[in-house]
């Protein structure tokens, strides 16, 4: 499709629109979900953490600017009145929130017109959204945010709305779409659901379906191969149109095509060779062909397609004299994993070979799920207890334990579904008695639940409450095992 123009309007917005669009008495919309130019007089955000983050509709993602102050503005699709603004404090360093601004409002940009202004704000919490109301009911298409702060030379916030009605007398008109699903696999239909205002002809073009275009108000559409398609409507009435094109709209999956797995590219450096590294060559000589065979089977646990991976780049693996067996930094697509060469000269003379390969191997399996999955956003930070730290480490040793380099005997009852490691991994172990897809629903959900938790998980996945499923497993534990404990021990140290 040669017409794609820009990601002017997210995907997430439109559901949120569709909502609004739907109810009997209209509700107010958040102006930035459509078409919203948004500028800083800041020009010195890191990468990734620019003003197009301010309005994305992730409070996960954040504007900063290494500067005390920022005026930020924004241009609406048309004019608008406001009733209400939120803005979101960012992830990490609570100096850094605005604690003070000025909101502003135009039609011309050149006279402007205070709508609110705020002072001593302090946010209780991170990723916290704070709601002001708007007396003025004037019509603008100009908003101007005047922010600082006074504890930092750092500036950040994680997102702003603008919540209000659009003007009725503007006869601008605006595109705006639903559809009844966007991601499938093989193939299926797609009924699409028009929400434009002010428009009475629409033209729409779907890339990879069939009809490919079409004028219909709410056309119904097919798509036969998989890929990633662009939906574009153009909504307007006799002389004024709008357009909105949204890349990658619909996903058509593949079931499995693993001979399409891609590989990461492995830099592979043994540190400790000369000394214990050469213990780890002997048990490894070809560490590589490990890497890759585990990396594909991480992947067939997790996902169910190719198309669906969070594809891994580059793997720089080393093998090190370091005390923790082993780690993994950094995010896809480039993440890093040690593993300790002196922990397997440790543990020489008190297993075999063969286990040491076991062990070996048992790490990567976790090591590299934590490669592959995917991260809750919003459920805490990395730290015992948290809805993250289950996830992350309740999943890698699941998948250690699928594939064979764990086993059912370091299963104990008590403890907590968030305890993580072994702990967790059985206890999704047994989640499978209720649903036999239940790692790959649960690595999905980390995409469609934010802010996510395992209450909200276990009630998509399941329609049941995590205590209670936990409640129910601790009951079938007991009369199985004998010995009481945390359940947290592992046959080795603990990786992390
Ligand atoms: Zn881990």
């Amino acid at each position: 499709m040669t017409q794609i123009i820009s990601k002017c309007m997210l995907l997430a917005c439109i559901t949120a629109i569709a909502t609004s669009c739907l109810n009997k008495t209209k509700a107010l919309v958040d102006v930035t979900n459509y078409k919203c130019i948004t500028e800083s007089n800041s020009n010195n955000s890191p990468v990734g953490e620019g003003i197009s983050k301010l309005t994305d509709n992730d409070p996960y993602s954040k504007f900063l600017t290494f500067s005390n102050t920022s005026v930020v503005e924004f241009q609406v699709l048309k004019k608008c009145t406001l009733s209400r603004y939120s803005i979101v404090s960012g992830g990490d360093e609570e100096s850094r929130d605005p604690n003070k601004w000025t909101l502003e409002a135009s039609n011309d940009c050149t006279s402007w017109t205070l709508i609110d202004t705020q002072e001593n704000i302090k946010f209780s919490e991170r990723n916290q959204s704070l709601e002001f109301t708007i007396a003025d009911a004037g019509s603008y298409k100009f908003f101007r945010l005047n922010l600082s702060t006074k504890d930092s030379d750092i500036l950040q916030i994680s997102e702003v709305e603008l919540w209000g009605d659009w003007d009725s007398s503007d006869e601008n008109p605006i595109a705006l779409f639903s559809s009844d699903k966007k991601s499938f696999f093989n193939n299926g239909e797609v009924k699409f659901t028009n929400h434009s205002e002010k428009a009475d002809k629409h033209q729409w073009y779907f890339e990879g379906g069939t009809p490919e275009t079409s004028t219909e108000t709410n056309p119904t559409v097919t798509y036969k191969s998989h890929g990633k398609y662009a939906v574009q409507l153009i909504a307007g009435n006799n002389e004024l149109k709008d357009t909105i094109t949204l890349n990658d709209y619909v996903v058509v999956k593949r079931e499995g095509a693993w001979d399409q797995f891609q590989y990461p590219k492995t830099n592979f450096v043994n540190k400790t060779l000369g000394g214990n590294g050469d213990f780890y060559n002997e048990l490894v000589p070809q560490p590589i062909k490990l890497i890759n065979e585990v990396c594909l089977d991480v992947c067939k646990t997790l996902y169910r397609s190719v198309d669906e991976i969070n594809t891994l780049e580059i793997l720089d693996y080393s093998i090190e004299d370091i005390e923790t067996i082993s780690a993994k930094g950094g995010n896809p697509p480039h993440i890093n994993i040690f593993f300790s060469s002196s922990y397997l000269m440790k543990k020489k003379d008190a297993m075999s070979n063969d286990e040491l390969i076991s062990e070996i191997v048992g790490v990567l399996y976790h090591e590299l799920t934590h490669g592959y999955q995917y991260s809750p956003k919003g459920a805490g930070s990395y730290k015992q207890g948290t809805d993250f730290f289950g996830f992350l480490e309740g999943t890698a040793d699941y998948v250690r334990y699928k594939a064979g380099y764990s086993n059912l005997s370091y299963r104990k009852t008590g403890g907590h579904w968030n305890d993580g490691y072994k702990t967790t991994a059985f206890f999704i172990d047994w989640l499978h008695t209720k649903d036999a897809d239940f790692v790959y629903k649960l690595n999905q959900t980390a995409l469609t639940i934010i802010p996510w938790s395992w209450e909200k998980a276990t009630q998509e996945i399941l329609s049941s409450s995590v205590s209670d499923l936990w409640e129910e497993y601790q009951k079938y534990l007991k009369p199985t095992v004998a010995v009481k404990g945390n359940g947290s021990p592992n046959q080795s140290e603990r990786n992390t």
